[in-house]
């Protein structure tokens, strides 16, 4: 029965001159976001709303579903609309929208009538009291309570008429694209697309990289990746994913360097190598997974000498979560189910019975020395190595 929506939004009503800047952003949003839906919408900006009208059939729980992804809305109101056609076919369609979306009729109710076009014969009092008479007339359960109604019903009197009375969330944070954009080192693990969501929630778009370790990590690996890339995508629109082939680089480490300090080492060349493609990119930062604590190389220690090689700024937007609330943001996002697919990230070889807990950054960059001969080579290597997947 509904047939638009009126798109609420929070935080960037508060922007003041550049307000328009985020409601552009916005739309943009919204129209990528609703191009994936059955059916047409118009979209359109209006004294501080947003407003999505149906022309013609769609699909509305599917509509709904796309719309609760997209960062800026904070709430969404399905809507009626009709032409303006005299109160009393107003009276008819308000009465007929109650018995519809409220089959029982036996909650309280307030109408709440908002004049925007000035010139409408009634004023907002009249229209409520009104309006609240015929409920009443035709609904003989429903009762008005003006301070705390159970309905509120929103009765918004512009070129056309709009009613509205639900209001289901929205994902809230800032629209993508407002906020620059960062590289997300992506693993197939729990946590990393997490971060990415929660920097893409305040407006920053993101493209990803992924180290890739063939033959010790298959192809089914990558292809979780992938699949998490899309998931997150729903969020943050198309994402530019990297894959790196990082074997000849793990390889050598292993060969190189005390394997206690192997993933601190690796973890280094993940960095600087994200590094390098972000400065490339135009992104503004790096985002991982990482939590204080939950692994040996997520130490303060640890995370110290992996940060020690970089120059932008690393964002770590779960540091401070433990890991049963990463999972609960990951089932809320819909990424659990396949970050915890049996495809391991990284090859037992590569893994030290005892990492270093507390790892010495003169010992790391000592040991990191025996990697002079070869190691600019295979980082250049592994540059040419970059395959771009765009995943939307
Ligand atoms: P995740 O659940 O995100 O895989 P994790 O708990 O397994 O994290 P680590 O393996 O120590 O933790 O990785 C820490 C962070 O480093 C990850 O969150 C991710 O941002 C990044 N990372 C790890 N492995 C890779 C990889 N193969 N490719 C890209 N980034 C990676
Ligand atoms: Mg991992």
């Amino acid at each position: 029965m509904f047939t638009a929506f009126l798109l609420k939004y929070a935080e960037i009503g508060v922007k003041g001159n550049n307000r328009y800047l985020f409601e552009d952003a916005l739309v943009h949003q919204i129209k990528f976001a609703l191009k994936k839906c059955e059916g047409t919408f118009e979209i359109r900006k209006n004294q501080g709303r947003i407003y999505v009208e149906a022309q013609g059939e769609f699909d509305y729980d599917e509509t709904v579903e796309h719309l609760r992804h997209v960062f800026g809305i904070s709430g969404i109101c399905p809507m009626i609309y009709v032409e303006d056609e005299g109160f009393e076919k107003l009276c008819d369609t308000v009465v007929r929208y109650v018995k519809d979306v409220y089959p029982d009729c036996s909650s309280t109710f307030k109408v709440n009538a908002r004049r925007a076009r000035k010139n409408y014969p009634k004023e907002s009092m009249e229209i409520n009291a009104d309006l609240g008479e015929a409920i009443l007339n035709a609904c003989p359960k429903m009762r008005v309570d003006v301070r705390e109604p159970e309905i509120m019903l929103h009765v918004e009197i512009r070129e056309k008429i709009y009613i509205y009375s639900v209001e289901i969330p929205g994902p809230g944070g800032m629209p993508v694209g407002t906020g620059g954009k960062a590289m997300l080192l992506l693993s197939g693990g729990i946590d990393s697309p997490v971060a990415g969501y929660m920097i893409a929630k305040r407006g920053v778009k993101i493209d990803a990289v992924y180290f890739h370790a063939p033959p010790y990590t298959s192809e089914r690996a990558k292809q979780k990746v992938v699949d998490l890339a899309r998931i997150v995508s729903r969020y943050t629109g198309p994402i530019y994913l990297h894959v790196i082939n990082f074997t000849d680089i793990q390889l050598y480490i292993h060969e190189k360097c005390p394997h206690e300090e192997l993933t601190i080492i690796m973890r280094r060349y993940m960095m600087r190598i994200a590094e390098h493609i972000a400065g490339e990119t135009a992104c503004l930062g790096l985002i991982t997974g990482e939590s204080i604590g939950q692994v040996a190389s997520q130490t303060m220690n640890s995370l110290a000498a992996t940060n020690e090689v970089c120059t932008m700024p690393v964002y770590r937007p779960l540091i401070g979560f433990d890991k049963q609330e990463i999972v609960e943001v990951s089932q809320k996002i819909g990424t659990y189910e396949t970050s915890i697919q049996p495809y391991e990230d990284c090859c037992t070889i590569f893994v030290a019975k005892h990492p270093v807990t507390k790892p010495n950054l003169n010992v790391i960059r000592r040991h990191e020395r025996n990697l002079d001969e070869k190691i600019d080579e295979l980082v250049k290597t592994a540059l040419e190595t970059d395959e771009l997947i765009v995943v939307e």
